[in-house]
C-alpha cells in the first residue's frame, strides 16, 4: 500500500480533477496522509505565474517525495513547460477523464475498499464537462484540456444525489465552459439540468461554477430564477469591456450583449474574470472596462494580468509594460472592494441564510462572504449587522 497525497493549483475544475485523482487512490486502497510517499500535483497553465508555481510545487514535492505525479494542464503543455524536474517525477500527459486511471495503474491497486470517499467537507463540486471548443485567442485550455465533452445527464444526477446523502448541502456544477453542457441523447441542455439538479431531496444550494455570456440565454435565466435551490450567484467572465479588445482576444459577444443579457439579473450578485493588459488594451481600452464593471453592476472580480501562453494566437505579444499591468490589476480590485462593500452593506438589518464553511466563515444565498458562529457545514439563519472589508458581519 502507498501513502499520498493530493494538491492543486489553478480553478475548480483543477481541484475536482485532483479529487478524481484522490478518490481513485483511495478506492485502490491506498491511504492519505500529509507526508505520504507519493505526492499528486495537478497542475495550472493559465498565466506565467501559474505555470511556474506549478514547477516549483513539483520540485518541492519531489524533495520530499519519493515520487511525484504532475498532472493537469501544465503537464499537457507542449514545449517541455515542465521539463528538468528531478528524476522521481513523472508528467503525466493524459486528458483529465484518464488521469486517475493513469496515476493509478502507475502506482499499482490493491483492491476497491473505499469506493466513495467524502471528497470535500461542506460544498462538493460536481463535474458536468469538460474541455472548450471556443479557442480564445489568448486562452491555452482548448489546447492542454481538449474540446468540450459532457458527462450524461443521468451520471451526473446520480452524483448530486450520493453528495447530498454523504452531507453536502451545497452542490456546485462545474466545467471549463459549463453552458456547452449538452446530453443530447437524453434530451438535456444545462436549463434542464439545473432544474432537475435543484429538486434533489435534501439539496439546500445550487450553484453554477461560471458561465460564458453567450450561454445566458432565456432558457438558463428562467431555469435559475424558476427553480428554488438555486442560489442568486452568477460568475460571467467579461475578460475586457473594450469591443475592440474582445474583437482581438477572439471573444463572441459584444460589450452590449454582455450588458443587455445581465439585465435579467439585477437581483443576483455578479461576479466576473478580467484580464488586465492584453496586447490591444490602452488606457481608453480599460477606461471602458472600468465603465462596463460598473454598468454591470459587477461585485467581486477575479483580476488576470495577461500573460502570453505557448501555442495560443497572440503567444508572441506582450506589449504592455508590467507596471502597466499592476496599475490596472490594482485599480479593478480597488474598484471591486468596493462593490462589494456596497452590495453588502444593501443586506444590513436583512436576513440570510449562511452555509458556514469554515470556522466563523461561511456564505449566503447570493455568494457573499459572512462572518457568523456556526458549526462547519451547518446552514445558520442571520441578520446583517455590520460590514468589514472581508464580509457580512453577522448580529
Ligand atoms: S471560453 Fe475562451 S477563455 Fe474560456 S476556456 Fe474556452 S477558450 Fe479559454
Amino acid at each position: 500500500m502507498a501513502t499520498f497525497d493530493v494538491r492543486f493549483l489553478g480553478c475548480k475544475v483543477s481541484h475536482l480533477d485532483a479529487q478524481d485523482v484522490r478518490a481513485r487512490l483511495l478506492a485502490d486502497g491506498h491511504s492519505e496522509r500529509a507526508d505520504g510517499d507519493v505526492a499528486v500535483v495537478n497542475t495550472c497553465c493559465v498565466t506565467h505565474e501559474a505555470l511556474s508555481k506549478s514547477r516549483q510545487a513539483a520540485a518541492r514535492a519531489a524533495r520530499t517525495h519519493r515520487r511525484v505525479y504532475v498532472t493537469g494542464c501544465a503537464a499537457n503543455l507542449e514545449g517541455g513547460a515542465l521539463s528538468g524536474l528531478p528524476q522521481n517525477v513523472i508528467v503525466v500527459r493524459r486528458r483529465s477523464e484518464d488521469t486517475p486511471a493513469a496515476v493509478a495503474a502507475d502506482l499499482g491497486a490493491l483492491g476497491c475498499i473505499n469506493d466513495d470517499a467524502r471528497l470535500e467537507r461542506v460544498r462538493a463540486f460536481v463535474k458536468i464537462q469538460d474541455g472548450c471548443s471556443f479557442s480564445c485567442n489568448f486562452c491555452v485550455i482548448p489546447l492542454v484540456r481538449g474540446g468540450t465533452r459532457s458527462r450524461t445527464a443521468g451520471a451526473v444526477l446520480r452524483e448530486i444525489r450520493r453528495r447530498v446523502d454523504q452531507g453536502h448541502s451545497e452542490i456546485v456544477l462545474t466545467g471549463i465552459n459549463l453552458g456547452c453542457f449538452r446530453d443530447r441523447e437524453a434530451g438535456y441542455t444545462l436549463a434542464r439540468l439545473v432544474r432537475e439538479a435543484g429538486e434533489t431531496a435534501g439539496l439546500a444550494r445550487l450553484r453554477l461554477s461560471s458561465i460564458e455570456i453567450n450561454h445566458v440565454n432565456d432558457e438558463l435565466v428562467a431555469a435559475l430564477r424558476e427553480t428554488p435551490t438555486v442560489a442568486r450567484h452568477l460568475h460571467v467572465p467579461l475578460q475586457s469591456g473594450d469591443d475592440d479588445v474582445l474583437r482581438a482576444m477572439g471573444r463572441r459577444y459584444s460589450v452590449a450583449t454582455y450588458l443587455r443579457r445581465l439585465e435579467e439579473l439585477v437581483d443576483f450578485n455578479l461576479t466576473a474574470d478580467v484580464i488586465v493588459g492584453f496586447p490591444a488594451e490602452d488606457e481608453r481600452a480599460f477606461a471602458n472596462t472600468l465603465r462596463v464593471v460598473q454598468e454591470a453592476r459587477l461585485t467581486k472580480l477575479h483580476v488576470f494580468p495577461y500573460s502570453p501562453r505557448p501555442g495560443t494566437k497572440t503567444a508572441a505579444e506582450d506589449p504592455v509594460p508590467a507596471a502597466v499591468k499592476r496599475e490596472r490589476s490594482r485599480r479593478l480590485r480597488e474598484h471591486s472592494l468596493v462593490a462589494c462593500l456596497e452590495h453588502w452593506r444593501a443586506k444590513l438589518g436583512r436576513e440570510d441564510v449562511v452555509l458556514v464553511d469554515r470556522p466563523g466563515r461561511g456564505y449566503g444565498d447570493d455568494y457573499s462572504p459572512w462572518l457568523v458562529r456556526g458549526d462547519v457545514g451547518q446552514l445558520v439563519c442571520v441578520r446583517a449587522a455590520a460590514v468589514t472589508d472581508e464580509g457580512i458581519l453577522a448580529a
